[in-house]
């Protein structure tokens, strides 16, 4: 097979793809894509309203039908397509991510391999897609699960890791069978918009997946709202969520929503503090501390809080910031949410709270054009503030006292939302006492509060999510409705 050579270079004027071609918003409006790093204008993009959407969700509902009619394992074809398209164009889709979210090369080429590596992930489950077969009462009956389309999907996504959240929600919802209307975040329009590119070369057909950029209540709500959408995927802040929820809930359409962490990171009195603090900085700071995932609340034993808070904040001082291979985080992605942040850090020192590193956003002469905020680290907050229930979604963190193993776990558990977790130990009892316990969708021991692999489920509780799961073959349960299918027949008949 031939693979067609696409040309990623960014269009002056971004368009929107709606059923195979490539256009502007109908009323012709743009709005500017700004470097995180500098504030320059990397391009303008389509700001789609309420009638471009409507055209791609009419597009998905034509194409939908045909698509699901091809097999399951035709469908995987061209997904494996799409994904060896992305390696070949590896370099190309990283220098993009890297662009418009201001990290790193190095940061956005792994993204990207995670993004392709779940694109080959779901492929393969073309050749699986597994129902049951089981046993009947009745004499002479097969009985068996099979999966189903279930029609149009309506994917909304963040920007903190581009082109893994495009991945996460477009390879399965395409696998099952279904439609889909892809409108990504208005601050990484970039890396989706390549993303359908690549589809399209693969060989998808048109109409089946489009891609319509804008801003959440321009763009985002008409998908949410139309009642031709039958499953609804989003990745995002709780509040929104919240939002989604209900308005599917008015027309009783299916929802999956991705939100938000506060996550406890816990370091007992036996930890090794070394591997500890290296665990702590990057849960913390790592992509900028723009995870669902990130160590925001780092809950250390009474015994070892000294030592550990004298490692953690030397360490966090030494680290360089900046867009480079070399730095350990780059900007945030954009300037209403660093000032967000900087309000919060603000309203937590008057709260009470003490800033122990960084609570400054970076103003010298390679830094003070872009959204860069200094690594920070905030102790005394008490249990019940604001900042330690709240997510703040960039690099910030706040240290507490524990008092032992029970107070850990119980402070650990009093947060609204329950997406991750970790603990630090060499003992196996509390380790598989935590893992038992702790409310939460994920539980490491000895790691991080981030990370995941493409073929293990990722999603949380309480306000973290609505129970459903991203990635894993759990992800098919999304965008798949299952059918029970009972087959009689006569033996007598043969
Ligand atoms: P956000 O909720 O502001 O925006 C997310 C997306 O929703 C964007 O595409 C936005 O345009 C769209 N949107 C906004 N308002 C909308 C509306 N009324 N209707 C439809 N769409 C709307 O979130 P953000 O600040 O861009 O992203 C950060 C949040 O995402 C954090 O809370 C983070 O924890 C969460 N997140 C969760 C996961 C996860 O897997 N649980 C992963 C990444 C990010």
């Amino acid at each position: 097979m031939v693979i067609p050579v696409a040309d990623l270079t960014i269009p002056r004027v971004l368009p929107n793809q709606i059923a195979g071609e490539d256009c502007l918003a109908a009323d012709g409006q743009t709005v500017s894509k700004k470097s995180p790093h500098d504030g320059s204008e990397i391009c303008q993009v389509a700001r789609s309203k309420a009638s471009d959407i409507a055209r791609a969700i009419a597009a998905a509902k034509a194409a939908q039908p045909a698509w699901a009619a091809l097999t399951v394992v035709r469908r995987g074809e061209i997904l494996r397509a799409t994904a060896q398209l992305m390696q070949q164009h590896r370099q190309a889709l990283a220098a993009i991510v890297a662009l418009e979210t201001g990290k790193s090369l190095k940061d956005a080429l792994g993204e990207t391999d995670a993004a392709i590596e779940m694109g080959f992930f779901v492929a393969g489950e073309g050749r699986r897609f597994y129902g049951r077969t089981t046993t009947s009462a009745v004499a002479d009956r097969q009985a068996m699960t099979v999966r189903q389309p279930i029609g149009v999907a309506g994917l909304i996504i963040a920007a903190n890791t581009p082109i893994a959240n495009v991945a996460w929600k477009a390879f399965p919802a395409l696998l099952c069978g279904n439609g889909a209307v892809m409108k990504p975040s208005e601050d990484t329009p970039i890396t989706a918009w390549a993303c359908a590119l690549l589809l399209r070369e693969a060989g998808l057909p048109a109409g089946v997946y489009s891609n319509v950029n804008g801003f959440g209540d321009e763009a985002g709500a008409p998908l949410v709202e139309s009642a031709d959408v039958d499953v609804v995927s989003f990745t995002g802040s709780t509040g929104v969520g919240r939002w989604i929820a209900a308005t599917c809930g008015r027309r009783l359409a299916k929802v999956c929503l991705e939100l938000g962490g506060k996550n406890p990171f816990i370091v007992c009195d036996d930890a090794d503090l070394d591997k500890a603090v290296t665990f702590a900085l990057a849960s913390a700071f790592s992509n900028a501390g723009q995870r669902c995932a990130s160590g925001s609340r780092l809950l250390v034993f009474d015994a070892v809080y000294d030592e550990f808070k004298h490692r953690l904040v030397d360490a966090a001082k030494k680290l360089a910031i900046g867009p480079g291979d070399a730095d350990y985080y780059g900007a945030v992605i954009n300037e209403k949410q660093l000032n967000n942040m900087l309000e919060a850090i603000n309203a937590a020192r008057n709260a009470g709270a003490t800033i122990v590193s960084g609570g400054t956003r970076l103003d010298d002469p390679a830094h003070r054009n872009g959204y860069y905020l200094a690594p920070t680290i905030i102790e005394n907050a008490s249990r019940t503030a604001e900042i330690t229930a709240n997510e703040l979604f960039g690099p910030i963190t706040c240290l507490y006292r524990v008092q032992g193993f029970e107070d850990a776990l119980a402070f650990a558990d009093a947060s609204p939302f329950g997406l991750t977790s970790a603990i630090h130990t060499r003992y196996v009892n509390r380790a598989m006492t935590f893992l038992q316990r702790i409310k939460a969708g994920v539980a490491s021991v000895n790691g991080g509060t981030f990370g995941s692999e493409p073929h293990l489920p990722f999603g949380g509780l309480r306000q973290s999510g609505t129970g459903w799961r991203e990635a894993g073959t759990e992800a098919l349960d999304v965008y798949s409705e299952w059918k029970t299918v009972y087959i009689n027949y006569n033996p007598q008949g043969v």
